[in-house]
């Protein structure tokens, strides 16, 4: 049974006003909001084990490593990672692929080519950019039509032994378009010894992901947009990659042994968790994944897809609304302007003062902006608890605000 009355109890900052008015959050790919049960689970360890892990045999250290590594259990379950060690624990999508950046960076060389998509995020743009100042190394992309569908043809001509790396997301946080990953991977396979990234940002909180069914090599998401704590994230690698790649960040808790002549480190997945991890973020990444698991995939991807179809079918009744990507299969997201409306923000300041709170501007993925010859767009995206009812207060602000504007 969906019980959206009781999801919504469950976030109480869903009761606030914003201007005097009931808050409609809608900016769920920017970040979610975090249940009870989450905000429980961090202050518990906050309030009863705080130690450091791994390094002592007291018992809350040793508390806090078990609490820490059964989450990690979970997160393997829940992503179906064929080891626990496979996942590394990160601060978020934009440490991973940076960590996964540099730690390939040995293994490639001037003229190797990486390929990644129109549809990504600056954190699946910049990281690689930077590999290829460093190497030498070729960026390409995959080119998108008008409806923001990725154009796979391109795969074809361009997949070859030159081709290292290809990194795309699975759903675009920018127009929230679903990419046809396994046919991606499956013509890199096919065609390229590459490796294989998913930035999963924004397939995690709406999706089943079974990472050894897709084939990739690695899948890198954030908690915070999965009703967990900021600062939280996971790296999935495969084992036998991840053995063979350098470390990223050097230091405490990452090594075997250490002296002045060599350092040897240590076995995974610790290699690629120098320092003091983030213990209470990381054990509460484990709650908001029995949170999801409680109401399921199923209920969440009906519900959520329910609100997309009608937000989408509402908001086209508009005059002059365009939505971006309207004929690609999406999910979560809408993002649209007004063509008598040349600012996306001018919309934004309307709702905000109506309790509405969206996103506008580029979404940090410029490329897509410029592709549309436009400086950003009104981004609606949902979550779990959202309603219709939120969905209708959405369109009436939406026509409010193309009043006040013309
Ligand atoms: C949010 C997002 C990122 C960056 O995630 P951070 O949590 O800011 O590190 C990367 N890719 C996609 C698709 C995103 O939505």
């Amino acid at each position: 049974m969906f019980d959206l009355q009781n999801i919504r109890s469950q976030f109480p900052i869903l009761n606030r006003q914003i201007n005097g008015k009931p808050l409609v959050y809608l900016d769920n790919a920017a970040t979610s909001q975090k249940p009870v049960s989450v905000m429980e689970s961090w202050q518990k360890y906050y309030t009863e084990i705080n130690a450091n892990v791994h390094r002592g045999i007291h018992t809350l250290s040793q508390l806090a490593t078990e609490e820490m590594e059964l989450s990690r259990k979970k997160i393997q379950k829940f992503i179906n990672a064929e080891n626990d060690f496979e996942v590394i624990f990160t601060k978020g999508t934009t440490e991973g692929i940076n960590l996964l950046a540099y730690a390939l960076t040995s293994g490639i060389k001037s003229g190797d080519e990486i390929i990644i998509s129109y549809l990504e995020h600056h954190s699946n743009i910049v990281p690689w950019q930077m590999l290829c100042e460093r190497t030498g190394a070729k960026l390409k992309v995959i080119p998108m039509d008008e409806n923001g569908i990725l154009q796979l043809d391109f795969l074809d001509g361009n997949l070859s032994e030159k081709t290292r790396i290809v990194s795309v997301n699975q759903v675009s946080n920018a127009l929230g378009v679903v990419n046809p990953v396994e046919e991606i991977i499956s013509k890199t396979r096919k065609n390229s010894d590459a490796i294989i990234v998913i930035d999963g940002a924004q397939s995690i909180p709406h999706f089943k992901i079974d990472v050894q069914k897709m084939d990739c090599d690695f899948f890198i998401f954030s908690g915070h947009k999965m009703y967990a704590p900021m600062g939280t994230g996971v790296l999935y690698g495969k084992e036998e990659i991840l053995r063979k790649i350098q470390p990223f960040h050097g230091g405490g808790e990452m090594i075997a042994t250490c002296s002045f002549d060599k350092t040897t480190y240590a076995d995974l997945p610790f290699k690629f968790e120098a320092g003091t991890p983030n213990v209470g973020g990381n054990i509460a990444l484990g709650a908001a994944i029995d949170f999801i698991e409680g109401i399921g995939h199923e209920n969440i991807q009906n519900h959520e897809n329910a609100l997309l179809e009608y937000a989408q079918k509402q908001l086209l009744e508009i005059e002059n609304l365009k939505i971006y990507g309207e004929k690609a299969h999406r999910t979560g997201v809408v993002s649209f302007n007004i063509a008598s409306i040349g600012i996306a923000s001018d919309v934004g300041m309307i709702l905000d003062k109506l309790g509405i709170a969206v996103r506008t501007g580029h979404h940090c993925t410029q490329p897509i902006m410029d592709f549309f010859n436009i400086a950003g767009t009104v981004r609606a995206s949902f979550a779990v608890y959202n309603t219709m009812e939120e969905i209708d207060i959405l369109v009436n602000g939406v026509k409010k605000a193309q009043k006040m504007l013309l």
